[in-house]
């Protein structure tokens, strides 16, 4: 029979964040499905009522806690203390958690300490013949596996945005402390704040509902026989942040500036889609000035509803893979477009 220990951290309001509470709802169907299981919360912070209440009625046999000032944030040798504490008070033989940044780099480390295996990136629970299986994509997410495994306990580590979160489950819930030893050595690192670009800098959002690709197009030569790269720029950061949009861009494009070719400063590699770029999973996406395989083939095969911009009527990806696409100049479409949203700038 197994048991299935949801984990999560609770933000600094002790609220728990979209991506925990989506493992939430991976752990609790798995725990549905399979025959026997039974499935418990272990929640870490150093405010976690709030969140325990949020999931109060999900279902969940026990909350369990480790809270305290010194799990506010992200460090492994806390995190991965409390974790394994959860772990071990739940006798968990299954631990199902989002795979976050902070989750993926401590987790893997809890396993070996369990001496229990981890699976990451994990996108699909299920059951088949009785026991639990996972699926995930390997080879830049052109192949799919299904993957059981015998050793106990595993950690499950659920990719964002995979799973519908669980709603409509607050209460008041009762959470048993869980305390942790912690070794003199965990207080070695000490975080003395967070660096991080301004709101409006950040372009890579997971979390947005539409994500804009942008190719190399916008810095050729166009109808005038003059590249016009400033003005890309311009409207496509313009679209921007009116949009709250997340912004990708083909390889072709980002690699121009080692070519010291005219580039779009707004992007660097991280913003690249495709085979050896990253594989995004928003609803909408609208590609522009885009040409290649890899960014419509592999880079949006988790997109729901794709839409591109193209010069060329003949372009092969952009016909064979969007569901719309607008024969059309980028620059005419997105001046009109930022027109439009003229009034609907988001501060940031
Ligand atoms: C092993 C390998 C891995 C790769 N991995 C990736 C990857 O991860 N991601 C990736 O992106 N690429 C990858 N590539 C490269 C990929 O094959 C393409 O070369 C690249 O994606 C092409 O980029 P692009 O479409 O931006 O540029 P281009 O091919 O130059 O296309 C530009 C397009 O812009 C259009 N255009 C020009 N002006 C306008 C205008 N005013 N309005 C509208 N349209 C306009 C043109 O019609 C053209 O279709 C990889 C290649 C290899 C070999």
């Amino acid at each position: 029979m197994e048991t299935i220990l949801f984990l999560a951290y609770t933000e600094v309001d002790g609220t728990l964040a979209k991506p925990a509470l989506e493992a939430l709802a991976a752990a609790k169907s798995l725990a549905a499905e399979l025959p026997g299981a039974r499935w418990l919360a272990g929640l870490v912070g150093s405010s976690i009522q709030p969140g325990a209440d949020r999931i109060a009625h999900s279902g969940a046999e026990r909350f369990l806690g480790v809270a305290g000032p010194e799990f506010d944030q992200s460090r492994y040798a806390t995190d991965a203390a409390a974790a394994e504490a959860l772990a071990r008070a739940a006798g968990a033989t299954i631990i199902v958690a989002a795979a976050t940044s902070r989750w993926n780099r401590v987790l893997a480390g809890v396993a070996s300490r369990l001496q229990g295996r981890i699976d990451t990136h994990v996108t699909a629970l299920g059951v088949r013949e009785g026991a639990p299986a996972v699926t995930r994509w390997f080879y830049r997410q052109r192949m799919e596996a299904i993957l059981e495994r015998k050793q106990r306990p595993w950690i499950i580590l659920t990719e964002p945005g995979t799973h519908a979160q669980l709603e409509g489950c607050a209460g008041a819930a009762v959470v048993e402390p869980i305390p942790v030893e912690l070794a003199d050595k965990c207080s070695r690192t000490s975080v003395t704040g967070v660096q991080a670009p301004p709101a409006d800098a950040q372009t890579i959002r997971p979390d947005a509902e539409l994500l804009f690709v942008a190719g190399a197009g916008w810095t050729k030569k166009q109808s005038d026989g003059q590249p016009h790269a400033r003005e890309a720029e311009t409207l496509i950061m313009d679209f921007i942040h009116r949009t709250r949009a997340s912004l990708g861009s083909s390889k072709s494009l980002v690699d121009l500036s080692g070519e010291g070719q005219a580039v779009l400063s707004c992007l660097t590699h991280l913003n690249q889609v495709g085979q050896t770029g990253s594989t995004p999973r928003h609803l909408k996406g609208l590609a522009t000035c885009c040409h290649g395989e890899e960014p419509h083939t592999v880079g949006w095969r988790f997109i729901s509803e794709r839409r591109a911009v193209n010069l060329d009527p003949a372009c092969g990806w952009a016909r064979g893979k969007a569901d719309v696409l607008y024969v059309a100049d980028a620059f005419a479409v997105m001046r009109k477009v930022n027109e439009l949203l003229g009034g609907a700038a988001v501060a940031s």
